[in-house]
């Protein structure tokens, strides 16, 4: 057992995993730039108050999945580590007054979060979110985009058989009598609730509705629905995301337990999981409308909706379908600097380096070996050609090997770049040189 390993909960992403995330960064990244989403960097780190505001002091991420920094004794001020995206863009769009650009702003952000979990498969204490927001459109049209947008992402994965949740919460109009209903639905069963369940009644009974307990599961198949009680608004807002997600023939389904986790939802939510698994803890992603979100940080009224993807569930999911990137081989270099002298370190450093500067993977040989040990080694990771530094340099020229065509000729050094760039793209193309 070494002494030293990753904190409980984190990973290291090795370089054989490495390739997989950045396929689908790019991914993410290419597809929010062709909706209309620009990247936006935030700190990893907020003031504890954004979040214990942004995301609501009676939830399971503030409560008991902060990450709080210890503050030091020359700061008044607390932080988190950020647990999850939406409340740091928020505190941005205020802070900077976006309000004042051209609406809607929409951004996305890639990047690790960390919630202090109890870790298990796909859940860690550092975990990657893709995160797209859309701040100062109402909606319901927008909504219906952002949800395509994210199945689209797994669709493009390559992930198959992704379910979509969907679901209103509704807003300030309907939902405080509809939390009364409902608080007083369940303290006439207060009796069949388990403990935990129970202390949450009080607090923040939505999320009773999205208990894992099955004990909750009975009772909650009977408590009356949110979208049974929804306001007239409320209402038209859902009826018309479902009408735009039809007219882009988005399937979904709707479900009346879905209220996600965070304070800060009005209306719309939803929930992308691997069909078949709907009922277990995980969900792939998810995301909902925010209208209150902006004035809670300090803007001025602007509603909003995002979703946060899980890359760390995307990725285990596309290897449970067995969708494994072919990209993981390891990037063979295009040529490997070798030579007859082993001491003469410089000489292959040095053109090695000229190579790279135009844009060629090279690698130079900087061990001791004999040039038969060398030449091994070269051919053994793949590369496609070996410069080989011998007598010939004398007069500016050096020997260029084709490794896999076992053919070799004389090149000036002032020709090496070209010649080898134009070796190579034949190589990658699959024409015989
Ligand atoms: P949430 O805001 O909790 O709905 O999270 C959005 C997405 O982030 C989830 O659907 C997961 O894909 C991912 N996620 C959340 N928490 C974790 C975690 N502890 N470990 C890995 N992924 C997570």
């Amino acid at each position: 057992m070494p002494t030293f390993r990753a904190p409980r909960g984190t990973r290291d992403l090795l370089p054989g995993e490495t390739p997989a995330w950045t396929r689908l960064e790019r991914l993410a990244g290419d597809l929010a730039a062709r909706y209309g989403y620009r990247r936006i960097e935030t700190p990893m780190f907020e003031g504890t108050a954004v979040f214990e505001r942004g995301v609501g002091e009676v939830t399971d991420i503030v409560e008991k999945e902060l990450f709080r920094i210890a503050p030091r004794t020359d700061e008044s001020e607390a932080w988190a580590l950020r647990p999850e995206p939406t409340a740091g863009i928020v505190r941005a769009y205020v802070q900077h007054g976006m309000h004042t650009w051209p609406q809607p702003v929409k951004v996305y952000e890639i990047g690790p979060m960390f919630r202090y979990d109890r870790p298990q498969a796909g859940r860690y204490r550092q975990f990657w979110q893709f995160d797209i927001e859309a701040i100062g459109d109402p909606g319901p049209a927008i909504d219906a985009e952002i949800v395509e947008l994210g199945s689209r992402f797994y669709a493009d994965a390559g992930l198959t058989g992704v379910a979509v949740l969907l679901n209103s919460i509704g807003d300030p109009a309907c939902r405080p009598a509809y939390v009364k209903r409902l608080t007083a639905y369940f303290r006439e069963h207060d009796a069949r609730l388990p403990a935990f369940e129970r202390g949450r009644l009080e607090r923040n009974v939505l999320r009773l509705l999205d208990s894992k307990d099955p004990a909750m599961a009975e009772l909650n198949a009977a408590a009356p629905r949110l979208t049974d009680h929804l306001c007239s608004a409320c209402e038209a807002h859902f009826a018309a995301v479902r009408a735009h997600l039809d007219a882009l023939g988005v399937s979904y389904r709707l479900e009346p337990g879905l209220v996600r986790g965070l304070d800060y939802y009005t209306r719309t939510a939803f929930e992308y999981y691997v069909e078949g698994r709907e009922g277990q803890q995980q969900a792939l992603g998810g995301g909902g409308r925010y209208d209150g979100l902006v004035k809670r940080l300090g803007g001025r009224p602007t509603p909003g909706i995002g979703f946060g993807i899980g890359l760390d569930r995307l990725v285990l999911a596309l290897g449970e379908q067995g969708a494994t990137d072919a990209t993981d081989a390891v990037a063979a270099p295009a040529v490997v600097v070798v030579g007859a002298d082993p001491d003469d370190t410089v000489g292959r450093l040095r053109i090695a380096t000229e190579l790279r500067a135009t844009g060629v993977a090279a690698r130079a040989e900087l061990g001791q070996r004999k040039l038969g040990k060398q030449l091994e080694s070269a051919a053994r990771e793949g590369a496609h050609f070996a410069v080989i530094l011998g007598d010939e340099l004398a007069a500016g020229d050096v020997q260029l090997r084709d490794l896999p065509a076992g053919s070799q000729k004389v090149v000036p050094l002032a020709e090496l770049a070209r010649e080898v760039a134009r070796g190579h793209a034949r190589h990658r193309h699959g024409i015989d040189p």
